[in-house]
């Protein structure tokens, strides 16, 4: 891939390290390419990051063919700036963008593009301790017309923001709701894939959870309400009797990038992982039987997410009084310690840019 670079004018002032937040400071490039019907991926570039010009007819706005991705780069204490399995996030977009009849960006493009980007940026990727410089590629058509099809154009563009630690006090257990009504995907729709849409649906359900004092929704399955799926942006792990289970990826939740490395973990330390159905009932009868011993989200963001409190209906439960489990806090040690650096990454799971 040929990458066309045009220079800013003017640099933005970097913001304090201390204070950075999530997703508020965005850098001073950005990639862009286009796709079109005739031309397939060309123009390649990584300009000065700024608004882009959208027709009001076009597609994207209307019927939300718009996919995207997540990922980090993290600045090690040798100064060197690291990836996270970034192949992991390119094939997954390919995935989402084949369900939502978009084409697919070439995983070694995505990969190169993230990379031209970081290097472009690496003065913003921040070294204070857990924050990280966030990636976001995204998809969408840019398809002025109103008819419901695939577009005949589309560009693919990656946006950076340094982020602050996530925590700043160490692991902070979370309060969960169990949404009994609403739901977030069904077998056959989009809920393995990391499209727009799926977000937009699930808004009225983390409003609902914030009302009653709750931080995060848990999902049942779209079908039956029966079993436990997943969080917002997060995948979630019950242990339970000294075993760790998980929803399996079967078209309705998103194969999380971090579940996979804490399975991966998980098993080479020896504990037995389940991606198996859980049903919400079971669940609550092992947490009232003191059987549940932790409950963590997966994620990017957060990287492991414990949680304190289940509420399902009128049912309550509290996690290992409300306090972050060893597992949890060595699944994250050993996670963050791999993606700063700060371990041996005996998997292959990071590169320098
Ligand atoms: C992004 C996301 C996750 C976590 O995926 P990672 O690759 O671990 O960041 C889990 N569930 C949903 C719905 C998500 O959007």
């Amino acid at each position: 891939m040929d990458i066309r670079y045009e220079e800013c004018k003017t640099l933005k002032e970097k913001p304090d390290q201390n204070n950075l937040g999530f997703g508020k400071y965005m850098t001073d490039y950005m990639f862009v390419c286009d796709w079109h019907k005739d031309q397939g991926w060309h123009d390649a570039r990584i300009v000065p990051y700024g608004s882009i010009e959208l027709d009001p007819a076009c597609v994207t706005l209307h019927y939300a063919q718009e996919t995207f991705e997540g990922l980090k780069a993290y600045r090690r204490e040798d100064g060197k700036i690291q990836l996270f399995r970034p192949e992991m996030n390119a094939k997954r977009m390919q995935k989402s963008n084949e369900r939502l009849c978009m084409p697919a960006f070439p995983v070694e493009d995505f990969v190169e593009a993230v990379r031209a980007l970081v290097k472009k940026e690496e003065d913003w990727v921040p070294s204070a301790p857990n924050t990280s410089l966030y990636i976001r590629p995204f998809m969408f058509a840019t398809e002025s017309a109103l008819g419901v099809h695939m577009a005949t154009a589309y560009k693919f563009m990656v946006i950076c923001c340094p982020v602050g630690a996530y925590y700043a006090t160490g692991l902070d257990p979370v309060k969960i709701l169990v949404e009994d009504e609403l739901v977030r995907a069904v077998k056959g729709g989009t809920g393995f894939t990391k499209c727009g849409g799926n977000y937009a649906g699930s808004i009225l359900g983390q409003v609902k959870a914030e009302k009653m004092g709750y931080d995060q929704v848990l999902w049942l399955d779209g079908e039956t309400r029966t079993y436990v799926e997943e969080v917002g942006t997060m995948n979630i792990m019950f242990k339970i009797d000294g075993e760790i289970i998980t929803a399996p990826i079967e078209g309705t939740v998103l194969a999380g990038v971090t579940r996979d490395s804490m399975i991966h973990l998980l098993r080479d330390w020896g504990y037995t992982v389940r991606e198996e159905h859980l049903a919400v009932s079971d669940l609550m009868k092992a947490g009232k039987e003191g059987r549940l011993e932790e409950v963590f989200g997966t994620g990017t963001a957060a990287v492991i997410s414990p949680v304190g409190t289940l509420r399902y209906k009128d049912d309550e439960v509290v996690i290992n009084d409300m306090k972050t489990g060893e597992l949890t806090q060595k699944l994250y040690d050993t996670l963050t310690g791999i993606q700063w650096g700060r371990l041996e990454d005996k998997y292959n799971w990071t590169q320098t840019i």
